[in-house]
């Protein structure tokens, strides 16, 4: 049987309840073949970064003592659950990790300009040790763990950061864990974490644990990629908005990738593409409640087709308006205008044109000041901060006319702006600005999925709402 890739995020391994939890699911699973990833503990990573914020402000102390208290919660976690023998092991690495942490953070004091690759080898220490430790906790529970270094697996390029995976890994990742499947242990590694050819430490973007599972999962060809986190699966909006947001039980890949790129935090964006490609099944699990339904992400043919499925949404969206007359009949002006977002390295995420104006919308404005003049040579620049773009997702989307009339009458109090209809026509993506997101979300969720009579149909309801 091929293996099943099973991957815990921070808040499923964030205590020691949650780890006893996470040995449970992974012992249910041992007929599947687990092969185990696992991020930092919930809130580490966040706080190595600000750790190297310290360093870089010259106190290297301080940096490393800002660490202590989670260094602590590693070690509070192997005194619960491990033996003295193993607990005793654990609290060396942690020890030796704190040293090496410290020697780095020195070095960043003194030379800020060795930031971004120092940074990623702190940062991949979060995961190194919530790797070791759940290992050894499985081990506790009689399960033949094995630790597994992620970078010996997934070899990126050095754009530190957010590291690009080179064709390397599948080969590099077959040779490491084939042979421990083979031997039947239970491979357990970091998620999140590569290196390069000279073997420097990289990271893959924040929340790029689900990424590095689904690359080992297609390195594998595993038999279903599961991501078990803290709520039951991919649901029909980000539950911290909507109260009532409830489990998607089947999306297609699009749609889960259409979600994942429009903010649903659940899924990391570069998540379904390997899966697409080895046409893998993705599982969303619920790691506190084990025995809840989640969400199964599978081909469009084998996914419910007629439905809206989900609103997702992303906040701290910047808008930039280009208008020029001479876009009139002429060509070479698009190229112009995406030659200059892509001198300043800047990713675009919606555009909508029209005769003689492009809108296009960013999340990543740090290169705004620079790259405003170069646009001012192409035409009149108009800048809007703080937008929400909010996107309804759904293979139903494809064939259900006046869709998108109802959506905007339900909320036709609230302007809206660069309304568009992505290219895969499975979702319908517009912008509010940002104080009024959440009310249009509230009352499109209830439209689409709380109204009497609305829940799995193909149209939208037009009842009165109040948010
Ligand atoms: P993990 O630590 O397991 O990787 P994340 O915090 O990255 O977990 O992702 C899970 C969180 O994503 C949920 O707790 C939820 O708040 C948020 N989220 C946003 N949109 C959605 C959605 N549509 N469905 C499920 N969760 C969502
Ligand atoms: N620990 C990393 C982060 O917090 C990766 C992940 O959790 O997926 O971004
Ligand atoms: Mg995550």
């Amino acid at each position: 049987m091929n293996p099943t890739i099973m991957k815990f995020g921070g808040t499923s391994v964030e205590d020691a309840n949650a780890f006893r939890n996470v040995a449970a699911i992974v012992k249910d699973a041992v007929p599947l073949r687990p092969v185990v990833v696992v991020s930092a503990i919930g809130g580490f990573t966040n706080a190595l970064l600000a750790s190297v914020q310290k360093a870089i402000g010259g106190d290297a102390r301080a940096a490393t003592r800002s660490l202590d208290h989670d260094l602590k919660r590693h070690v509070a976690i192997a005194r619960e659950l491990l033996n003295a023998e193993s607990c005793a092991a654990f609290e060396l690495t942690v020890a030796v990790t704190r040293r090496e942490i410290r020697q780095l953070h020195k070095i960043i004091a003194m030379h800020p300009v060795t930031q971004p690759p120092l940074q990623d080898e702190i940062v991949a220490y979060g995961e190194q040790l919530s790797a070791q430790l759940l290992a050894a906790v499985l081990r506790e529970s009689n399960l033949t763990a094995r630790y597994v270094d992620a970078r010996r697996c997934l070899r990126t390029n050095d754009n530190y950061g957010s590291a690009v995976p080179l064709p390397e890994t599948t080969p590099a990742t077959r040779a490491e864990l084939m042979p421990l499947l083979e031997s039947s242990r239970i491979p357990v590694l970091g998620g999140f974490i590569g290196s390069t050819d000279k073997g420097v430490t990289t990271t893959l973007g924040r929340g790029g644990s689900d990424y590095s599972a689904a690359i080992v999962g297609a390195a594998l060809e595993a038999r279903e990629i599961q991501i078990w986190t803290d709520v039951s699966g991919v649901l029909t909006a980000d539950p911290r908005m909507v109260r009532k947001a409830r489990t998607i039980p089947v999306l297609s890949y699009q749609e889960a990738a259409e979600l994942a790129y429009f903010g649903a935090k659940v899924l990391h964006p570069k998540t379904i593409q390997p899966a697409i490609d080895c046409r893998i099944p993705v599982r969303v699990c619920n790691s506190r409640a084990a025995g809840e339904p989640g969400t199964l992400i599978v081909a469009e043919s084998e996914a419910a087709p007629q439905t809206v499925k989900a609103i997702a949404h992303k906040n701290g969206i910047t808008t930039v308006q280009v208008t020029s007359a001479r876009m009139l009949g002429a060509y070479g002006f698009l190229r112009a205008l995406f030659e200059v977002f892509d001198r300043h390295r800047t990713a675009v995420d919606v555009v909508t044109t029209s005769e003689v104006s492009v809108s296009l919308s960013i999340d990543n404005a740090s290169a705004l000041p620079e790259l405003i003049p170069d646009l001012e040579q192409l035409g009149a620049v108009e800048v809007e901060e703080h937008r929400t773009i909010i996107s309804i997702v759904g293979e139903g989307l494809r064939n259900t006319p006046g869709i998108a009339a109802r959506v905007f009458s339900e909320i036709s109090d609230i302007n809206v702006s660069m309304i568009s209809v992505g290219a895969s026509s499975v979702n319908l993506t517009f912008m509010v600005e940002e104080s009024r997101a959440t009310e249009a979300i509230k009352r499109l969720h209830y439209v689409c999925f709380e109204a009497p009579a609305s829940g799995s149909r193909t149209e939208l309801a037009t009842e009165e709402v109040t948010a």
